[in-house]
């Protein structure tokens, strides 16, 4: 039975035994000419190497399933179900410098020498199907002509643009030149074709705006909503405002902001610099709420953070104690995003919508209004669709409309107990290219420093407005789907208002012709994101990936990735689940892994091995435990969470790239209870993984996560000891489970007591203690956060205490604890349904 932990080990060593080590020891990864044609690291492996990118993107902004494409549609048939796509995140961001995998987006052209003379000239694309310059075009007549990779039409060089081509015909300059040498670059693209829209009849483009706006409802009012949101964004904001250099190389640009409170109206503040007080301009007309602002407050509403912050600090003062008595409590969510939207397209500027919302727009004759709809019974029935899936076309039209406009949406859902209708008002978020955040039983006290976080890491991953983007590939393949939301406007080509950092999509190709019987001749995908950065300049971004082509199965399965696989058959699986039900869904997951293990077991084994034995492709070998993982995660069957947490990790499964993705189905769990590692031999001595949770980490407390070298161990009970400290992280919550016999030692020193009887359950952060073990595990929480770009809530679990059935269900490889009552053998245990899958496949042999 391969082992989930053995296995990423390996897949580690393997890249650190093949990488080459640079002068300071780390490994390094390089993606290129050198590795086409070969599966990339696994997602764990990625943050321990040093990726460089050698002419084709990292595998963190382009992730193919199979990294040697079939040659025909048949063949890619006779795998039983093997994808052929790319997990695209075109945004993600550079990891932390150090921690390996950094990774960084070239500017190419703008202006300095060697490097192009910018401005227009420097965006060169194929005649006819307009792809972007890339390393994998051909040079012609001595670099006065070059010969596209993706459609072969031959393009005449720019006069600008030409260069002598050396002995081996490359271009002289392509050492200076980012796009002709790496497979991720950008570039300015000031021209007007470059714009989206009305954004091309306005002669100035602004920065963008970040518009908050905060509900100030009863229920917003009196969970701490208001006063919490208001009180973090009047100290924090000047330091979590995004910003970037100016194209002038002079100066730092950041977005321009404004502010908007909301219950049953919208109420805009003016606030131009040139007043001496805030001004409120409240708009009660819901049917057409258009923004009072026109010329009025254009040059007010979206305001320079700086030259208003006294204006802003006077107003987020006033915010909580003004709606202090407020008995509203019926509120609108469609009108606020209106009006929003029409104070945006009145100025010509795009941007961002942050909501801080409190739960069901149930205001009367608003548009948008939504009714209570929540019927938990049909959970994990097969009626559960129509309760899963969004009600009406309101919110999926005004998210479209955002998106034509160049305004993402972030919803945070801070709601009580109450339904809130996550799966309808979840499609801003989705469409626009935002993000959504929820908590449940929301209140200022229990949330504070979590929604304070999450409101810091959203608005600062936000750099890409006003977004479109095309998908291009080879002659021969073309997209056949988009999976993760936005607007999808043309085959391969989508659109959105922003493009949160942490958002990937799955890119679904097919065949649209054989593919020529060439080794050399690579199946090339360029993915193109045209936006609007935070100075207000327009941009490409360019990312270019060469896939090798094959007529082998078995080179098929030897260039499988498990991961990207797996982000793109949960994404389409959740899209199945609406449409038909939990199910089919499932049933359709299992049967394509039974459908790929079951091909390679046919046409790539030797006719010779025992059939008692089972098989499995050395890629794909963490199929079976990833897949009985999805199909029994709470996004998948939760039937014992509400409809909105349902709805919630749905859509957050949906947006997710491969890392995610990877973590939430199979979460990380580390021991802790050797932090700071000790030199003295340990107590301990099982033969098994989870011996010993700390390898040579150094005795010091500045190492970050992988110094540390926290091990991460099998997802089993089987693993805990009663006298361990546990770590589980999923991407979304975060548990911290301390078995019984805890010494006190560490107890005393992690928690300030000295029995885990009393140890404080209810904290959802750790004490601030001064000593090594407990600055250590704090450091690590906090590395987990930023790495996973959200506050992970910290529960403490003792044996026996009301979360630990919660935990125990992220254990995997266990067999689901509440099996009988989800029924349909969804919950079985990594061992039975290996047993299962292997039994499957020798039916179908036989
Ligand atoms: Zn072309």
């Amino acid at each position: 039975m391969p082992s989930a932990v053995h296995v990423l080990e390996d897949d580690l060593r393997r890249f650190q035994a093949s990488a080459s080590l640079s002068s300071s020891g780390t490994c390094h990864y390089e993606s290129g000419p050198a590795n086409i044609g070969r599966p990339p690291p696994l997602v764990t492996s990625v943050d321990r190497l040093i990726m460089t990118d050698c002419g084709s993107s990292l595998p963190t902004f382009m992730r193919p399933t199979l990294s040697s494409v079939p040659r025909t549609s048949d063949l890619l048939k006779s795998s039983g179900g093997l994808a052929m796509g790319l997990i695209v995140a075109p945004m993600m961001p550079a990891t932390k410098s150090g921690s390996g995998g950094s990774v960084s987006i070239a500017t190419s052209g703008l202006g300095g020498s060697g490097g192009g003379g910018g401005g227009e000239d420097s965006i060169v694309r194929c005649i006819r199907c307009r792809a972007y310059m890339s390393p994998y075009m051909a040079w012609l007549d001595g670099g006065r002509r070059f010969q596209c990779g993706f459609c072969g039409a031959r393009t005449d060089t720019p006069q600008s643009y030409f260069a002598h081509l050396d002995q081996t015909g490359c271009r002289v300059d392509a050492a200076y030149r980012p796009e002709l040498r790496l497979g991720s670059y950008e570039l300015p693209a000031p021209g007007l074709e470059y714009r989206r829209g009305d954004r091309a009849t306005f002669n100035e483009s602004p920065p963008p705006g970040i518009v908050f706006a905060i509900d100030v409802s009863y229920r917003a009012v009196h969970s701490g909503l208001t006063a919490l949101v208001c009180d973090h964004l009047r100290r924090r904001l000047p330091a979590f405002l995004p910003s970037e250099t100016a194209p002038d190389w002079q100066t730092q640009v950041s977005p321009r902001v404004g502010f908007l409170t909301y219950d049953r109206s919208v109420h805009f503040y003016n606030l131009s610099a040139s007043l001496s007080q805030p001004q409120s301009l409240i708009v009660s007309d819901l049917e057409e709420p258009f923004a009072p602002l026109g010329a009025a407050i254009s040059g007010g509403f979206l305001v320079d953070l700086s030259s208003s912050a006294t204006l802003i600090d006077q107003l987020l003062e006033s915010i909580p104690q003004q709606f202090a008595d407020t008995a509203v409590s019926d509120i609108i969510l469609g009108p606020v995003v209106e009006a929003t939207l029409d104070a945006f397209t009145s100025c010509g500027s795009v941007g961002k919508l942050v909501l801080l919302h409190t739960g069901l727009p149930t205001c009367e004759s608003a548009p948008g209004k939504l009714l209570q709809r929540d019927n938990r019974k049909l959970l994990g029935t097969e009626k559960e669709s129509s309760l899963l899936s969004p009600v009406g076309d309101y919110y999926e039209a005004l998210a479209k409309r955002c998106s034509d406009s160049g305004l993402g949406v972030d919803l945070f859902v801070c709601t009580d107990a109450a339904y809130a209708d996550v799966a309808t008002l979840g499609q801003l978020p989705f469409i626009t290219g935002g993000s959504l955040y929820k908590y449940a039983s929301f209140r200022s006290d229990t949330h504070g420093n979590q929604l304070a976080s999450d409101l810091e890491l959203a608005v600062s991953n936000c750099l890409a407005f006003d977004c479109s983007m095309r998908i291009r590939t080879s002659a021969g393949i073309s997209c056949s789907d988009i999976h993760g939301g936005f607007n999808i406007v043309g085959e391969g080509i989508l659109e959105a208002g922003a493009f949160s950092s942490d958002r990937a999509v799955a890119v679904e190709l097919r065949h649209d012709s054989k593919l020529a019987d060439d080794d050399a001749e690579p199946v090339l995908a360029q993915c193109a994101l045209l936006y609007t950065g935070l100075s207000g300049h327009r941009r490409v971004r360019v990312h270019n990936l060469a896939l090798a082509t094959t007529g082998q199965l078995a080179d098929m399965y030897r260039s499988a990735d498990v991961d990207a696989t797996l982000n793109l058959l949960v994404k389409a699986a959740l899209k199945l689940l609406l449409k038909k039900g939990p199910l089919e869904a499932r049933s359709a997951l299992v049967s394509r892994c039974v459908g790929i293990l079951t091909a390679y077991r046919r046409h790539c084994v030797s006719a010779g091995s025992s059939m008692g034995q089972l098989i499995l492709p050395e890629t794909l070998k963490l199929m079976p435990v990833y897949v009985n993982a999805i199909v029994k995660s709470d996004a998948f069957q939760g039937a014992d969470i509400s409809t909105d947490d349902r709805s919630y990790l749905m859509y957050l499964c949906s947006m997710m790239d491969a890392v995610a993705s990877n973590v939430y189905f199979y979460p990380r769990l580390m021991p802790v209870h050797h932090l700071p590692p000790s030199r003295e031999a340990d107590d301990e001595s099982d033969s098994d993984e989870a011996q010993d949770g700390v390898g040579d980490g150094k005795e010091s407390d500045s190492a970050d996560l992988c110094e540390l070298n926290v091990k991460q161990i099998r997802c089993s009970v089987d693993r805990l000891k009663q006298n361990g400290v546990y770590l589980l992280e999923n991407g979304i919550v975060m548990f911290l489970w301390l078995g019984s016999k805890v010494s006190s030692t560490w107890l005393l020193s992690v928690f300030g007591v000295n029995s885990v009887a009393n140890v404080r359950c209810d904290q959802t952060e750790l004490p601030r203690l001064d000593t090594p073990a407990s600055r250590l595990i704090r450091r690590l929480v906090d590395e987990i956060r930023l790495r996973r770009r959200r506050h992970l809530r910290l529960y403490i679990v003792r044996p026996g205490d009301k979360f630990e059935s919660w935990f125990l269900n992220f254990l995997v490889e266990d067999r689901a604890s509440d099996f009988s009552a989800s029924g349909e053998g969804w919950g079985s245990s990594y061992v039975d349904f290996l047993l299962n899958v292997h039994k499957e496949i020798r039916s179908k042999l036989g």
